[in-house]
């Protein structure tokens, strides 16, 4: 069967390998059938991702067709031919973390796709409990996973209808957040530094206001509103500038929450942090149940996602313009690769 091997950074090969053997118990046999590109793999393919190993098959963004249903002591109702995403944060079960509930952040995690050999390839076997089935197209499908990373940051912050809450940074996971948050009622106002993103953010996910960041966001904001600052604030940059500056731009009693990760320190001025009461949040990967929230808003009808997809490719056509993506003026905000 056919798999795309990430070999070393900046080489990716079309190989046959052998197909998986019959699911052992508590697995799933699966035909992949669409995979989501994000930065991880984009890091993993320019050598910049820390920890990660060569050779790997990347893909965590999956829509999959269920093949066969492996021995099971676990109640379940999968079906052959039932279509599904995948959890892919394989957890131990075992941890601390795991015991609490917390498995978005077990201490052994094993990302598929990213420490383990994911799904670009044909068939996989995954553990049937990292299934979820629904009746979503397979476009929506491979978006779950990345939009799940805004549910789980705005389950996180306890966003409500009483909120304006601000979503610094509106790439793929930024707008995942603004959705999310639209979706819980709150007044989203979306910052970035691209006029390209924050357009999108406001005519696809329906955010109220959009502010340049290449401007005076506290002025931006204070003319929005004079009386007071948003309530929840999300950083998705994954810059360690703008998550320093990110403290600013908090209410009274309101909650900063750091979606995207800076590989060093992030330092903020104490009283500032004292004096607003401040409540600071880390969001890490999802939940089982912020995937099924994420379906939920698929079903409602209120997300458009087919704008969202912006490049699609075959195997052999990803591997030859998997280089553009990195081009920031190709405006990729999802490509896909067609299985
Ligand atoms: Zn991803
Ligand atoms: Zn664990």
């Amino acid at each position: 069967m056919k798999a795309i091997v990430l070999v070393e950074p900046n080489n990716f090969r079309l190989e046959d390998i052998a197909e998986p053997p019959s699911p052992s118990k508590g697995e799933v046999q699966v035909r992949v059938l669409q995979v989501g590109i994000c930065g991880t793999d984009l890091h993993a393919f320019e050598g910049k991702q820390p920890f990660f190993t060569y050779p790997r098959i990347l893909g965590h963004e999956l829509a999959v067709e269920v093949l066969a249903v492996g021995p099971t002591d676990e109640a379940h109702d999968l079906k052959v031919g039932d279509h599904c995403c995948v959890q892919p944060y394989f957890n131990c079960g075992t941890c601390g973390a795991c015991r609490r509930g917390c498995e978005n952040c077990c201490d052994k995690m094993q990302v598929f796709g990213v420490h383990i050999d994911g799904g670009m390839r044909e068939f996989v076997n995954v553990p049937l409990k990292k299934l979820i089935q629904a009746n979503r197209s397979n476009d929506e499908l491979a978006m779950v996973e990345m939009l799940s990373f805004g549910a789980h940051a705005v389950r996180r912050a306890g966003v409500t209808a009483n909120d304006t809450a601000l979503v610094i940074g509106v790439g793929p996971i930024g707008l995942g957040v603004a959705l999310a948050a639209k979706d819980a009622g709150a007044h989203v106002i979306a910052a970035d530094i691209s006029d390209w993103r924050l357009n999108f953010a406001k005519t696809c996910v329906g955010v109220e206001q959009a502010i340049n960041a290449k401007e005076d966001v506290l002025a931006q904001l204070r003319a929005i509103n004079p009386d007071d600052l948003p309530t929840a604030v999300f950083d998705a940059t994954g810059s360690s500038k703008s998550m320093h500056n990110s403290f600013q731009f908090v209410a009274n009693g309101g909650r900063l929450t750091f979606v995207g990760l800076f590989s060093g320190d992030v330092t903020f001025h104490d009283p500032e942090f004292h004096r607003r009461e401040m409540t600071l949040f880390a969001s890490r990967n999802a939940n089982r149940i912020d995937f099924e929230n994420v379906l939920r808003i698929l079903g409602s009808g209120r997300a458009d996602i087919p704008p969202w997809i912006t490049h699609r490719a075959s195997s052999e056509r990803m591997i030859q313009e998997f280089p553009s993506w990195l081009n920031p003026e190709s405006n990729v905000i999802k490509a896909m690769l067609m299985f």
